[in-house]
């Protein structure tokens, strides 16, 4: 059966995230229409969605003052799954410690914003990822870690620091896996997320 899936529009590496979910979907035998999520009313129609990054800040904002937060938080409630990179992590979060930010609550973990200093702003480390064979080329720009991780599993650690978790059906990541051709995280955190609710994954598997 083909799926329907969404990219948060608000801000962000939107056509990266969009060709990374078609990607995925033919690596894993699927079929995918992709939408992109500027207004309330289109979240419901979709199987999968991703939350990309961006600032933070303006990306919370923009979700309450659109409507589509609500709708996130009950697709996530309905076991379908989210990928969340970078900023979209951060308002994923429970706590982000900027009180600028109105997390979403989605994923039980508390960030710290721009964490991994000046001098490293931007940088690709080859990540071992729970659930990848091997490395992931993964691209952190002004990345937030994860300060502490309640109910969620690590799945990847950079410098002694939490960057990938999972949460059930949510996959947060500090690093941007729409950046590189390898389509793996969304595989794993949209295709292959036994936590979430995707359609006809047990047919596909
Ligand atoms: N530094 C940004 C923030 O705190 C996140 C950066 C990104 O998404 N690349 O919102």
């Amino acid at each position: 059966m083909s799926l329907t899936a969404g990219v948060v529009a608000v801000q962000g590496d939107v056509e990266e995230h969009a060709a990374a979910i078609e990607r995925a979907a033919t690596a894993h035998g699927r079929e995918v229409t992709v939408h992109e999520i500027r207004d309330a009313g289109i979240v419901p129609e979709c199987d999968l969605l991703a939350l990309p990054g961006g600032e933070s800040t303006t990306i919370s904002r923009l979700l309450h003052s659109d409507g589509i937060a609500p709708e996130i938080e009950a697709h996530v409630a309905a076991g379908k799954p989210l990928l969340a990179t970078c900023a979209g992590l951060i308002v994923a979060s429970s706590d982000a410690g900027d009180d600028r930010v109105d997390e979403l609550g989605l994923l039980d973990v508390t960030v710290e914003r721009n964490a991994f200093g000046r001098q490293k702003d931007s940088f690709e480390a080859p990540l071992e990822v729970a659930g990848l064979d091997e490395p992931y080329p993964a691209v952190f720009i002004r990345a937030p870690a994860i300060d502490s991780v309640g109910d969620a599993e690590v799945l990847a650690t950079w410098d002694g620091r939490p960057v990938a978790v999972r949460d059930g059906p949510v996959v947060g990541t500090a690093f941007h896996p729409e950046l590189t051709p390898d389509s793996r995280i969304h595989g794993l955190a949209l295709f292959e997320n036994e936590a979430a609710a995707v359609p006809g994954l047990e047919e596909s598997a």
